[in-house]
């Protein structure tokens, strides 16, 4: 027999209701040490309106973030604030490489320049271009978006991934 439901019922899992709300309301964290960030300042600015993806309230304290926007190149010394500032971030947290820099090293093929920062921190997306444009911000934010709602679990399952704890070299808490 059918089950007759009211009209304003809706039935769904609720991992797919708590990915839909995390989705939807990304809070970036800017890590932005070169010229991309310029493009990341013009991603947030009123031209390419960020808030209508739900991504717009940058934050600059990692507690209260749960999106890490890597822009421009990183260097050694500059990784042990990277990785701190990500472990600060809570779970469930996700991560954005953008530029050439941050995903490979880009030009600066040095012994100074970390050469990709997924070799310490797990990255999530990588926008390639130097520099990226906005446009092309926008959209790894609606791959991670729908890649949220995908693979997304009320708890957390999909970070305890082996490929999730790939970079061996992360710093232990
Ligand atoms: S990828 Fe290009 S634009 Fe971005 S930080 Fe590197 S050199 Fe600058």
């Amino acid at each position: 027999m059918a089950l007759a439901l009211p009209d304003n019922v809706v039935i769904a899992k609720l991992d797919e209701l708590v990915s839909w709300c995390r989705k939807n309301s990304l809070w970036p964290m800017p890590f932005a040490t070169a010229c991309c960030g310029i493009e990341l300042m013009g991603t947030g600015a009123s031209r390419h309106d960020l808030a209508r993806f739900g991504a717009e309230v940058f934050r600059f304290s990692p507690r209260q973030c749960d999106l890490l926007i890597v822009a421009g190149r990183v260097v050694m010394k500059m990784l042990p604030v990277l990785q701190r500032i990500w472990q600060q971030m809570h779970e469930p947290k996700w991560c954005i490489s953008m530029g050439a820099c941050a995903s490979s090293g880009g030009v600066f093929d040095t012994y100074s320049v970390v050469q990709g920062i997924d070799r310490f921190i797990p990255v999530d997306m990588y926008v390639p271009g130097c520099p990226p444009r906005p446009e092309q911000l926008i959209q790894a934010i609606i791959d991670l978006q729908a890649k949220i709602q995908r693979e997304g679990t009320m708890y957390g399952r999909e970070f305890t991934q082996p490929e999730r704890q790939r970079p061996s070299r992360a710093l232990r808490p």
